[in-house]
């Protein structure tokens, strides 16, 4: 028997039946659940490692550490979603290799996406602690920042991102953003996406309803250099 770490294509395969027993606790299709692989503090060839064993869809939340990992890996089959915290004045350049922004926060962020000009799928971050510096809008503030995000003629609302908090039970955090989201379908029908779900509770953001996981460590082990 070996002893060995498991390999990054026995991580994945874990993470996936993971999630496929999950789905099918919850009486869910797996193929309604996209898993995004975080590569955030991985190289591009730990991305080209994982698109050869067919993972499609990737995030980074740094626009400094993605843009050349993007521009070396422009030829593969690759779809990039940026979950970061974003500076308005990096927007047009996230836009160059990203296909939507799960951390929309604030109406400002709107009109900066809106000025590229070009469609982009949009997630509002929920954020579901008291701390602001945690990214993410207020739910006392959501409502005005749909309504901005819907004003946009260009971005098309998907639905909600959120983390859980630390110190929080998971499933309990994913079942508020699931009756955010029931609220908000009021005024966005068409934005019933769930971003959540990460390394330690996707299983609980798939009970609750989650169409998007962002999964990093699971997959990938620690960052590169620490090992
Ligand atoms: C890093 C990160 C993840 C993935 O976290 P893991 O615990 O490594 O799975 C998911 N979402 C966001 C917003 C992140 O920054």
């Amino acid at each position: 028997m070996s002893t060995a770490a498991p390999t990054l294509a026995e991580r994945l395969a874990a993470v996936r039946s993971e999630i496929a027993d999950a789905a099918s606790v919850a009486g869910r299709n797996v193929d309604d659940i996209t898993t995004i692989v975080v590569t955030k503090f991985h190289p591009a060839s730990l991305i080209r490692e994982l698109s050869q064993l067919g993972v499609r869809d990737v995030g980074e939340n740094r626009h400094q550490d993605a843009a050349p990992k993007a521009a070396e890996l422009a030829s593969l089959d690759l779809t990039w979603h940026f979950i970061g915290q974003l500076q308005s004045n990096k927007v047009r350049a996230v836009l160059d290799y990203a296909s939507d922004i799960q951390s929309v926060d604030r109406p400002s962020l709107v009109s900066a996406i809106a000025a590229v000009g070009k469609p982009v799928d949009a997630f509002i971050q929920l954020n579901l602690t008291n701390d602001a510096g945690r990214g993410g809008v207020t739910e006392a503030s959501l409502d005005a920042l749909v309504e901005t995000v819907l004003a946009a003629p260009t971005v098309t609302l998907r639905g909600l991102m959120a983390v859980a908090p630390l110190g929080e039970d998971p499933r309990r955090a994913f079942e508020r953003v699931r009756r955010v989201s029931e609220r908000m379908l009021r005024s966005a029908p068409t934005a019933s996406a769930l971003s959540m779900g990460m390394s330690g509770d996707f299983r609980e953001a798939v009970l609750e309803g989650a169409t998007h996981l962002r999964i990093g460590t699971a997959i990938t082990g620690k960052r590169a250099d620490a090992g």
